[in-house]
This record gives C-alpha cells, sequence and structure tokens, in this order.
C-alpha cells in the first residue's frame, strides 16, 4: 500500500511516521512544510482549561489525546533523538475581574460536569504556584478564586 498524506503539519506528519513504522510506503505533500499552524502553537496540552460551552463530543478525544501524548513525546523523543521538551504541570486560569469570576465559577462547573479535575483556589497560593503572576490576576481580598485545573496524571502541589 502507498500512501499519499497532504499537510506536513504535526498531523500529517504524525500520521505519516506512524503509517511508516507499520510498513506503509509514504508521500508527504506540503509547498510549506511545518509552517501552518503546528508552526504558530504555543504547544500546551491542557483539556480543562480549553472546555468551551457546545464541545460537549470533544472533551473524551481531548482528554483521551493529552492522556496519550507523554508516550507519543517519549517515543518520538527515542526514535529522533531530539527532546520534545515535554513536560507536566499544572493551569491556572485566572479571573482579571468580578464579570470574569463569575464567568470562571460557571466554566469550572461545566469543567466539572465534563470529569475534570480543577478547584478553586485563593490568590495568594495561586502566586505561591506561579511567583510571577500578574497582579491584577491574584488580588485575594477582591478575586480570590482561581481555577487551578489540574491534567490528568500530573503531581498536585
Ligand atoms: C496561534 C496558535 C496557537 C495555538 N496554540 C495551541 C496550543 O497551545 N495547543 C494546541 O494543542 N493547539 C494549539 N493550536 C492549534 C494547533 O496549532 C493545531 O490544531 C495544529 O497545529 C493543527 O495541525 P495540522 O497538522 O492539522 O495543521 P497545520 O499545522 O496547519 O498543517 C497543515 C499543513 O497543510 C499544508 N497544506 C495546506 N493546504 C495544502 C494543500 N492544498 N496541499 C498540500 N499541503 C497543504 C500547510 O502548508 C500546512 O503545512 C494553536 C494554533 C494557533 C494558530
Amino acid at each position: 500500500m502507498h500512501v499519499i498524506v497532504v499537510g506536513a503539519g504535526i498531523i500529517g506528519l504524525s500520521t505519516a511516521w506512524n503509517l511508516r513504522r507499520r510498513g506503509v510506503s509514504v508521500t508527504i505533500v506540503d509547498p510549506a512544510p511545518a509552517m501552518g499552524a503546528s508552526h504558530a502553537a504555543a504547544g500546551m496540552l491542557a483539556p480543562a482549561a480549553e472546555v468551551v460551552w457546545g464541545q460537549t463530543p470533544l472533551y473524551p478525544l481531548m482528554r483521551a489525546s493529552a492522556d496519550l501524548y507523554p508516550d507519543f513525546a517519549a517515543e518520538l523523543t527515542a526514535v529522533s533523538g531530539h527532546d520534545l521538551g515535554h513536560s507536566s504541570t499544572e493551569t491556572l486560569v485566572c479571573a482579571g475581574d468580578r464579570a470574569d469570576l463569575v464567568s470562571l465559577r460557571e466554566l469550572m462547573n461545566l469543567q466539572s460536569s465534563a470529569g475534570f479535575d480543577v478547584s478553586l483556589i485563593a490568590g495568594s497560593r495561586a502566586r505561591d504556584l506561579e511567583p510571577s503572576l500578574a497582579p491584577g490576576c491574584a488580588v485575594p481580598s477582591r478575586y480570590p478564586e482561581i481555577i487551578r485545573s489540574i491534567p490528568a496524571g500530573s503531581p498536585v502541589h
């Protein structure tokens, strides 16, 4: 079998790599390889923080992808010899004002109902966890609660 993969972003290249590992012959076609969205991406895998209304069917996929990624990254590092710089850490989603805080609470309910492990923490605790947090995001007296979204499998500090 010969497969032509159109597009050499992270998806096309991952697909091509997996096909090659299964012994399939692959041609990748792309006039500007690796210059699409994959080139711009921030590289965060934060399924809980990415939860938004109206995408319910996506939640299990988001979680499964994040769960699969560490092994994928380790395997790719092993065969390529390039360290991908993959690390596992927590995500802090901060409220900047009262309106943000209302939205954050609603979002946290949605994230929890989607099965993600999130919790509200005090701004002072958030600053302990992330000292470079912008001052406006961590005013404990006014906006004491911050969503602490904990990726599955990561250590809780
Ligand atoms: C600014 C930004 C930040 C992001 N941050 C994150 C993040 O933190 N975490 C995260 O998970 N996701 C993030 N994303 C999303 C993520 O980048 C994309 O979901 C992912 O890169 C998509 O990969 P892809 O291979 O499908 O597409 P692309 O990387 O866009 O690759 C598509 C490729 O197809 C090629 N192509 C297009 N048309 C043709 C054609 N007709 N023939 C041949 N080749 C063609 C293009 O040249 C390109 O190389 C971000 C996206 C952007 C734009």
